[in-house]
């Protein structure tokens, strides 16, 4: 691959900790060569070589999102689903419509939500994707992997699925898919040594996430798994505490606190990342830290079903991996980075006072602290050696004039990203707002297809 050099940002985030923030003076030019970063700094172009011109534009690693569900890119703003709690929602929406997510439906899901994260700076997707077993009629690691390929992201597929299920299901309402575990570790084996690529630069991994780890499977299961993916050197994936439910749950049930629960049958550690985690005590706060577990931290979904506002800052203090997660469009109505960071600076705000959530941070978490967490350790900075997975947002729109502040300004301004490329180990993934030979209006098309289908099949329309 040839090298090109993106020069004269405005400014950059670095994506690390500290002093991620470059400016003109200390140099903002990227080369990029064969998929790396090459060079970084107050860079002239070599002779010949191709320059990306970026005054009046930030850049960025591109983002990590390490919480997701495609499949639910068809199933936003369900009305049976607005104005109830995780639970009723969950037998409103994704138990309701689940079984009934067919092979065009994940195709058109998946492909529309992957081109959404993508339009908004996001170039590694890692997606909890639970409808595995029998009546499913189709391979979903092929389908998500193979959207994935065709739009250039980065893919991570968090392996769900049960070996029970918590039964909505009646005469009308299907149950949702679920698998033995002999099954569930057969399949695990066979989409294992089909995309899982071992290394920090890897464009595909696998992880073992069942659903949940109280209701999805048995507590000697739930080992089982853990020992499995360790065996196998997979990471480790699930919900939990995202209501104050599990953890009346686990009270009653086990006389523990969830997180402690999870560490007595081996869920804890470096390998390990949770969705959520509102309602944590401070116990399971330092335990986390001790052991760097790490969490999906998804503020949109838990302000728009009630869940409450994760202890990231206090997870992060103690020494937990802080990372973001949009979680499946039906619990967000949407799939962007942007507004989630966006939204998370309000809410952290909101509850804590105006000097939390320093924006700068929130871009740390959402780059390097997902691609650590990921064990994707050659993402989510940018450095040179590091992949070139990158977002150069435009500035030249009413919402950026008068900044003063322009690093942070995509995240402190909100709204739509204006994105004048992105690239994924240096290739270009979109550019000028679009995803170039993307197709929209006929995935558009078929995407009102779908979903007329299952307003069909639920009966809410004729
Ligand atoms: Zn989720």
């Amino acid at each position: 691959m040839r090298s090109f050099l993106i020069q004269g940002a405005s400014a950059l985030h670095t994506g690390d900790a500290e002093g991620a923030i470059r400016t003109p003076a200390q140099g903002t030019d990227v080369r990029v060569r064969d998929g790396l970063i090459a060079e970084v700094g107050a860079l002239a172009p070599e002779p010949g070589e191709a320059v990306v011109d970026a005054r009046d534009a930030v850049l960025y690693p591109g983002w990590v999102n390490t919480h997701h569900h495609l499949f639910q890119t068809v199933l936003k703003n369900v009305s049976a689903g607005q104005g109830v709690p995780l639970m009723p929602w969950l037998e409103a929406v994704p138990y309701r419509y689940g079984p009934l997510i067919d092979e065009e439906a994940l195709t058109v899901a998946a492909t529309l939500g992957l081109a959404e994260l993508l339009l908004s700076g996001c170039t590694t997707v890692a997606d909890h994707h639970y409808l595995f077993g029998a009546g499913v009629g189709h391979d979903p690691a092929s389908v998500l992997f193979g959207a994935a390929e065709s739009l250039g992201a980065r893919f991570v597929l968090l392996r769900g699925g049960a070996t029970r299920t918590r039964s909505f299901a009646t005469g009308e309402h299907p149950p949702m898919p679920h698998e033995s575990l002999g099954q569930m570790l057969g399949s695990l084996d066979d989409t294992a040594r089909r995309f899982h690529q071992p290394g920090g630069d890897a464009m595909r991994k696998v992880v073992i996430a069942p659903t949940t780890p109280f209701y999805s499977s048995t507590p000697d299961e739930l080992r089982e798994l853990a020992r499995t993916a360790r065996r196998w050197g997979l990471g480790l994936h699930s919900h939990l505490s995202e209501t104050t439910d599990y953890v009346r749950f686990a009270a009653e049930k086990w006389g523990m606190r969830p997180v402690h629960w999870c560490a007595e049958h081996e869920w804890i550690g470096p390998d390990v990342s949770y969705a959520h985690m509102v309602h944590l005590d401070d116990s399971e706060i330092a335990l986390c830290g001790e052991t760097r577990t790490a969490i999906a931290h998804c503020p949109q979904s838990n302000g728009r079903l009630g869940s409450g506002v994760a202890p990231v800052q206090a997870l992060h203090d103690v020494g937990a991996v802080v990372t973001v997660g949009v979680d499946g469009a039906a619990s967000n109505e949407a799939a962007d980075m942007v507004n989630e960071l966006h939204a998370a600076w309000l809410i952290h705000r909101a509850v804590k006072g105006a000097h939390a959530q320093p924006a700068e941070q929130l871009v740390h978490w959402a780059t390097d602290g997902g691609a650590r967490a990921l064990g994707l350790t050659q993402v989510g900075r940018i450095a040179a050696g590091m992949q070139a997975d990158l977002a150069l947002y435009d500035l030249n729109h009413p919402r950026y004039a008068g900044h003063h502040e322009l690093a942070t300004a995509p995240i402190t301004a909100g709204g739509g990203a204006h994105l004048r490329r992105v690239w994924v180990a240096g290739r270009e993934v979109v550019r000028d707002g679009a995803i170039p030979g993307f197709d929209l209006p006929m995935w558009l098309a078929r995407a009102r297809r779908v979903v007329q289908r299952l307003q069909q099949r639920t009966g809410v329309i004729a």
